[in-house]
């Protein structure tokens, strides 16, 4: 019996999954592409990537709805889709657009520690006053705009303590993009080396930012591969 395409598709999904090796889903998230890209990579394949595992994503997802039920006026969690190359897709939710702009919302908690004024890092996290956008909400809002055609967003940086809030406004940056989509093509490349059976250990990692090594499931990998320092820690 010759079958349509698309339940030959879903059948071979099953037999991949009874076998131990599922079908890797071919989307990237935009917001896995401002860190490790090696993480990203191993995520997709071994299918562990969560966009809102953590508590902070958590706490983001229940104000965003907060926010949702009491602004009237704009259109809240929009998906975006961008196609990249063989069958593969750039995907994310855009926190709202409201017309011709996108609209980004951190809720961040501040120290407010006057100790820490000397210090341009920390000066940031003291007080909403000193608040910047950081470098990935900007690049992500950027690569919103490069997929959805528009020319400006707003990143809302929210006090959780209060909710009182400042706007940074967000040209979009094609170049920015360009290199963000770059990103992306690497990842791919390394989820098909995996696929292959081999390790793409070229592609890049955090260099020295251990912080985002600390929540990493792929750390024993990475300590045997090549950052030893890994394994110690
Ligand atoms: S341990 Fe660090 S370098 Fe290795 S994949 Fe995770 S985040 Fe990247």
């Amino acid at each position: 019996m010759s079958l349509p395409a698309e339940i030959e598709e879903f059948n071979e999904g099953i037999r991949r999954a009874v076998s131990g090796s599922p079908i890797v889903e071919r989307k990237i998230w935009v917001t896995s592409l401002s860190h490790c890209l090696r993480k990203t990579a191993l995520s997709i394949y071994l299918n562990t990537y969560n966009p809102s595992r953590s508590w902070e994503a958590r706490i983001g997802t229940a104000l965003h709805g907060w926010l949702g039920e009491v602004v009237r006026g704009a259109e809240f969690e929009i998906p975006v889709e961008h196609d990249l190359k063989d069958g593969w897709k750039l995907v994310g939710k855009v926190d709202a657009v409201k017309g011709d702009y996108l609209l980004e919302f951190k809720f961040r908690g501040f120290e407010n520690n006057d100790s820490k004024k000397n210090s341009k890092k920390s000066k940031k996290n003291i007080d909403l006053d000193h608040a910047e956008p950081s470098k990935e909400s900007i690049e992500q809002i950027n690569a919103y705009m490069g997929i959805l055609g528009k020319e400006k967003g707003y990143i809302y940086i929210f006090d959780r303590n209060g909710l009182d809030f400042r706007v940074f406004e967000v040209t979009f940056n094609e170049r920015l993009f360009r290199r963000f989509i770059k990103r992306a093509e690497k990842v791919i490349e390394a989820v098909e080396d995996l696929e292959r059976g081999e390790f793409p250990k070229w592609i890049s990692t955090v260099g020295n930012k251990t912080w985002v090594c600390n929540h990493c499931p792929f750390r024993p990998i990475c300590a045997a591969i090549d950052r030893p320092w890994e394994k110690s820690r």
